[in-house]
């Protein structure tokens, strides 16, 4: 098949092409480069399956594809919040393209949603049934609201005009790759582990998380866009840490003396996020196999390379 990836070269579109490629996939990789690196994607640039648009979803494009993996957008507080009207335009101008180009050429969409749907939860763990409880004009509204029009876009597209939909709700995923500078919780603790400088606990660090390994998530993809269920489908590791346990654990891996610094919460940070999976679980027989102790191991290793390169 041929495939689309947008936001090819960020963190999971480039695991997720890691999988399409050797099972013989062509893929088109688009991405505007604004959270990607091309050194994501480096290894396959001469590669005869693959081909690299630099392009903003915002505008449309043409082109001719079987399956389209939608994923552009920042996904991290720090990136989203730092131009809130362009988050706003990817998830709306930029899913609608998608769905345009998906309309024109009969290709299957999928979409990858969030967690952030569910806002700070009233529930929990949180059912794909839950409505969510989100702020429509806090400072993650560009992220969270914009996912949930991208989700009512692909619903209407598909009631409406027949495209074949897949949507996912993505919870925490860490894992190599992530940008250093990409401020969520994983990704902070180990550069700041390495580096010797202080953890930044958020809060009292009593909310919580599940933190999946992105190699899970790429699998609960992969199952979803070819099965038959067009979703949403939660996909997250269920195991819950609050921020401080997580913190400890790094501080295990790296340095049982890294000082802990306290920071103020964000506003509108959710208290508690834990996946209920029993769909992916029923549904694509999936669930995640990596423990955090393990990823946590792989990710470290990834940034000790990178950030020992750097000096
Ligand atoms: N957090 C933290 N220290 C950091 C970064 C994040 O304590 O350096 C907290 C943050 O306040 C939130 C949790 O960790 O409660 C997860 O934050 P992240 O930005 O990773 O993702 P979110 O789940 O909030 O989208």
């Amino acid at each position: 098949m041929r495939i689309l990836v947008t936001g090819g070269a960020g963190f999971i579109g480039s695991h997720l092409i890691d999988r399409l490629i050797p099972e013989g996939h062509e893929v088109i990789c688009l991405d505007n480069f604004y959270t990607g690196d091309k050194r994501n994607i480096q290894k396959w640039m001469n590669h005869p399956q693959f081909e690299l648009i630099r392009h903003d979803i915002t505008e449309p494009i043409r082109l001719e594809v079987d399956q389209i993996y939608h994923l552009a957008c920042p996904a991290s507080p720090v990136h989203y919040q730092y131009n809130p009207v362009k988050t706003v335009k990817t998830n709306v101008m930029g899913t609608l393209n998608m769905l345009g180009l998906a309309k024109r050429v009969k290709a299957r969409f999928f979409l990858a949603s969030t967690s952030e749907v569910y806002g700070d939860p009233e529930i929990h763990p949180q059912t794909e049934e839950y409505r969510g409880n989100v702020n429509p004009i806090g400072i993650r509204s560009c992220y969270d609201e914009g996912k949930r029009i991208a989700e009512t876009l692909a619903f209407d597209y598909y009631r409406q005009n027949k495209v074949d939909i897949r949507v996912v709700r993505i919870f925490n995923t860490y894992g190599p790759r992530m940008l250093e500078n990409d401020g969520r919780v994983v990704s902070n603790f180990i550069v700041q582990a390495l580096r010797g400088t202080p953890l930044t606990v958020y809060g009292d660090g009593s909310q919580t998380r599940s933190f999946c390994y992105v190699s899970d998530l790429v699998e609960g993809f992969i199952r979803l866009m070819n099965s038959d269920y067009v979703g949403p489908v939660n996909l997250g590791n269920p195991g819950e840490y609050t921020i401080l346990e997580l913190a400890q654990a790094v501080q295990n891996l790296i340095n049982p003396d890294a000082q802990i610094k306290f920071e103020p919460l964000p506003a509108d940070d959710p208290r508690r996020r834990q996946p209920d999976i029993t769909k992916a679980r029923t549904l694509l027989n999936w669930e995640p196999t990596i423990p955090l102790q393990e990823g946590l191991k792989l990710t470290i290793e990834d940034f000790r390379d990178r950030i020992k390169s750097a000096v």
